[in-house]
């Protein structure tokens, strides 16, 4: 490929929880037996754009979290370095599935994926240092909810454990990841929003939060310059009333129909309030088109035949 082809840019953020299907304990054969189907769908569709792929990672992390907490006798390891974990855990998990599609399908790529750990600056006097709100790990317990020394919070799925989200100011490695799609290579990046940093001086130092991973992929979209945004999840789209007998999905939705169903609470904060914000965010910065879809459908709504689609 040369550099500066002229294929379109296209973005897919992956769900951390749509690597978990409903039901599933999350053991990793079917965390890669999950990945399948999107990276088929993104082997092919490397044929036709230029992919950076970004992932979550609040199942993995905390089941990290989970784990340590098992062995108390053992270093506590904060955040930013149990997300730098997820990164390299699901960077190869990522890429070694979609190069076993790629070579399934005959498309000569071998050898130009990059799995890149990724630092994402955030600003250490933001708010959500001290109200949490991004639901990580399992759905707990009752017995666990009250045992918890940490914070929990109410999610569609049942209760989970909360933790910061500060907001992503900068993508550190953002001229690295231009140049690299520039130049044909597919980017797995931005693994769970980000490993959060704040600036010291000219250096960075890790922070204990984790990174909405749809608004650190938006501030990539921006910084690197995406043509199209695609957000994969668990669900089919963007629902009103969702989880309730009146619940129905949206095919479109425009940007004052969707900040006021945000107002009234529709799109919660730490997993659809994001993913909106971030759709709304690339189409104000010179985005194409942004949509947010289930992982089997990415195809499908591409060419605009599933999935909830944005417009100013
Ligand atoms: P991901 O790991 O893909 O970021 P999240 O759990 O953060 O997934 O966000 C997707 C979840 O948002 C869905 O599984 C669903 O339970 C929840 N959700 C909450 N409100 C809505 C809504 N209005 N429409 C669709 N999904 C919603
Ligand atoms: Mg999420």
């Amino acid at each position: 490929m040369t550099p500066d082809s002229p294929k379109k840019v296209l973005l897919v953020a992956l769900g951390g929880n749509a690597l978990i299907k409903k039901g599933q304990k999350g053991t990793l054969s079917e965390q890669f037996a999950n990945l399948r189907e999107p990276m088929q769908q993104i082997a092919r569709l490397s044929r036709q754009y230029r992919l950076i792929i970004t992932h979550g990672n609040g199942p993995q992390v905390g089941d990290l979290l989970l784990r340590q907490e098992a062995l108390p006798e053992l270093s506590h390891h904060p955040l930013e370095i149990l997300v730098a974990q997820t990164q390299g855990w699901l960077g190869y998990m990522i890429e070694s599935t979609l190069d076993g599609e790629l070579t399934r399908l005959g498309v000569d790529l071998k050898s130009s994926l990059v799995s890149l750990l990724s630092y994402v600056v955030v600003d250490e006097n933001d708010s959500a240092f001290k109200n949490p709100t991004k639901p990580i790990g399992p759905v707990l317990t009752p017995e666990q909810v009250k045992r918890a020394d940490y914070p929990v919070t109410q999610t569609a799925k049942g209760p989970r454990r909360v933790v910061a989200s500060p907001k992503p100011i900068t993508i550190v490695e953002k001229r690295e990841i231009k140049t690299l799609i520039r130049n044909g290579f597919i980017v797995i990046c931005c693994g769970g929003g980000g490993i959060p940093v704040v600036r010291e001086g000219r250096g960075f130092a890790g922070v204990d939060a984790v990174i909405d991973k749809d608004l650190a992929s938006a501030k990539l979209a921006e910084d690197v310059g995406v043509d199209i945004f695609c957000i994969a999840t668990d669900v089919p789209g963007l629902a009103l009333d969702y989880g309730t007998p009146k619940e129905r999905f949206l095919d479109e939705v425009s940007k004052k129909e969707a900040y006021d169903y945000l107002k009234t609470g529709q799109f919660p904060p730490g997993s659809m309030g994001p993913k909106v914000e971030a759709c709304i965010k690339v189409l104000e910065n010179g985005g194409q088109r942004t949509f947010i879809c289930s992982t089997d459908e990415i195809t499908k709504a591409l060419d605009q035949k599933a999935g909830t689609h944005f417009s100013l």
